[in-house]
């Protein structure tokens, strides 16, 4: 058998039963491992130094639900959720907690297979998942990793060796998640839904524990735990807007209380700078556009607070009153955030009374000409001023000559302001046709190879690397709108 060093205590198996089924994976008839995160196994204290034979047939075995570890308790979470603004009572349909693993440095992680079979949450689903979508998800959730905001990992991803069925005959896979927790805002809608004060407790007590121990010290700890997932949100979602990630489906359901992004169903990066971009086809009234994500956050941050209201003051009309002043505040620490990050992203050290105005006029030039996000920036940071492509137009070379000018008024090194821009800005985003070229390969070719390079790109963004410009490059163009889908 495969030593992995498994270090269970499933402490979300101790909360109220409303809160999960028991449900392990349904076995599956012919797993292969397609990718297995040999740097974050070794992270989670899960292999030896050196790692682990990663096409054993014990380890696809372990990793497809066929064979589950000593310790593990798998179970189904319930859950409720704002789908595209409905509100249902939901849980995982196709996806099983085996348990938390506790790392070497001290951290609960949950351990989620994804694809492992249906659940007394499936509705009309499958439970099943395929290989194309897990491996898209594996992908971006590391290139999210690279990019240094805050998601849940990939560690492996088995092909199952059975079909789903879904408009075409696909590859079913499974694919193993790790979270810092699976608790969502959705999860806190679920009791409240349900009038269950004393669930709603037990949650709030096993959250803070999880995520904010310093909460329970508050003398209101509810407001505290909003507090901390208001300020947690706001960092992801500035973070978000900083590489033009476009998440897709911010249900409720889909937003943790961890402040880890995460569901990587429909999302992609953004090429163009474009606040109205929309990649997945069922969003057709743009609700989760890229330039909508902060206000979607603080809607869903008052469905939290809402949910929270009886464990803020027994006077409901008290607790609203409170609670609506701290959703209101999420707009001032996001744009204050937002401020910042656009200062770090254009070198600017010293805060000055006109980069406001500095940093709208460039976002309006690239909405304007509809520049490349990820370029316009790298042209800074390496201090280029193209001859060519929107870059070269007149807008841009007066904004360009500003912006120098701007800068010499700080007192740093010009390394230092570099520097700064550097860890700001990546070099490398999971381009759409890049991330979809791979993808094909696996799935039409069964070739890993351009998949295997593409992982590699991506998770290290920040490092210009020689031989790499193709994966800098924006689609080519003609190359038509880009689409994404749920569910698959
Ligand atoms: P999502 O849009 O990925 O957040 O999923 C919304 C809900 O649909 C969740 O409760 C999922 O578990 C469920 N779901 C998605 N796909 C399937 C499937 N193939 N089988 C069962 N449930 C599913
Ligand atoms: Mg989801
Ligand atoms: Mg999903």
């Amino acid at each position: 058998m495969t030593a992995l060093t498994w270090r269970f205590d499933n402490s979300y198996a101790r909360l109220p039963g409303a809160f999960y089924t028991r449900q392990g994976p349904t076995p599956v008839e012919a797993p292969v491992m397609v990718v297995f995160n040999q740097g974050l196994a070794d992270a989670l204290g899960l292999v030896p130094p050196g790692g682990i034979d990663d096409r054993s047939p014990e380890l696809a075995a372990l990793f497809a639900g066929n064979r589950l570890p000593d310790g593990a308790e798998p179970l189904a979470q319930a859950y409720a959720g704002h789908q595209f603004g409905g509100f249902t009572m939901l849980g995982d349909g196709r996806a099983i907690v085996l348990g938390e693993h506790l790392t070497p440095d001290g951290h609960r992680v949950d351990i989620q297979f994804k694809g492992s079979g249906p659940t007394p949450y499936s509705r009309m689903g499958d439970g099943r998942a395929a290989l194309g979508p897990m491996l898209r998800e594996y992908l971006i959730s590391e290139a999210m990793h690279g990019l240094g905001i805050p998601t849940t990992r990939s560690l492996a991803v088995v092909a199952t060796g059975e079909p789903v069925y879904r408009e075409e005959v696909l590859a079913g896979a499974i694919l193993t998640r790790v979270a810092a927790s699976h608790l969502r805002v959705g999860t806190f809608q679920y009791a409240a839904a349900r009038h269950d004060v004393a669930g709603l407790k037990a949650l709030l007590d096993y959250a803070i524990a999880r995520h904010d121990p310093d909460a329970a010290l508050d003398r209101v700890p509810a407001l505290a735990l909003l507090d901390h997932v208001i300020r947690r949100q706001a960092a992801l979602i500035v973070d978000w807007m900083r590489v033009g990630f476009v998440h897709g489906v911010m249900n409720t359901d889909n937003m943790t209380i961890s402040g880890e992004t995460i569901d990587y169903g429909p999302c992609a990066f953004i090429d163009a700078h474009d606040p109205a971009m929309v990649f997945s086809s069922i969003d057709r009234g743009g609700r989760y556009a890229y330039g909508n994500q902060p206000a979607i956050a603080q809607w869903n941050l008052a469905r939290l607070a809402g949910a929270l209201l009886p464990l803020i003051d027994d006077d409901q009309e008290a607790a609203v009153a409170v609670a609506q002043e701290r959703i209101q505040g999420f707009e001032a620490l996001y744009t204050t955030a937002w401020q910042a990050m656009m200062r770090r992203k254009l070198g600017l050290v010293s805060e000055q009374p006109g980069d406001a105005a500095l940093i709208g006029d460039l976002v309006a030039w690239m909405v304007d000409r509809g520049a490349d996000h990820t370029l316009t920036f790298r042209h800074l940071t390496m201090g280029r001023l193209p001859e060519d492509g929107v870059w070269a137009d007149e807008g841009f070379r007066s904004w360009h000559a500003r912006w120098c000018s701007r800068r010499a008024a700080d007192d740093a090194p010009e390394a230092e302001q570099q520097a700064a821009m550097a860890a700001a800005n990546p070099v490398y985003i999971p381009r759409n046709h890049q991330v979809e070229m791979a993808l094909a390969a696996v799935t039409e070719e069964g070739n890993l190879t351009p998949f295997r390079r593409l992982l590699e790109v991506v998770s290290r963004p920040y490092e210009a690397r020689d031989g790499l410009d193709a994966y800098e490059a924006p689609p080519p163009v003609g190359s038509g709108r880009y689409r994404t889908f749920c569910g698959t």
